[in-house]
């Protein structure tokens, strides 16, 4: 069973041990008995290849706090003039 990630306002972060297919969103802390809500977390996924689970745990922290892009990333070819060398589109308007 993969371990996941609950945050206690009280106690801070433990672990538990769940199945994935029964993974709460929350439980009551061991310590305390507050309710502690689920850290999404790549920790949690330790039961995958690490590639897969870094691919997961992106796709989890993107869907609730996605990166900023500020500029179009660098790409092979992104740096070559956009023309053309197909004879059928001399004929077209210019910018
Ligand atoms: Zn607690």
């Amino acid at each position: 069973m993969p371990l996941y990630e609950f945050r206690c306002p009280r106690c801070g972060v433990f672990e538990a041990m769940h199945r994935m297919s029964e993974v709460p969103g929350s439980r009551t802390c061991r310590n305390c008995s507050e309710t502690a809500v689920r850290v999404f977390s790549p920790i949690g996924l330790s039961a995958l290849a690490s590639d897969r689970a870094k691919a997961i745990g992106d796709a989890e922290r993107s869907a609730h706090e996605p990166e900023i892009v500020t500029r179009v990333p660098n790409h092979p070819g992104g740096s070559q003039p956009r023309t053309t060398q197909d004879p059928r589109h001399l004929n077209l308007p210019r910018p």
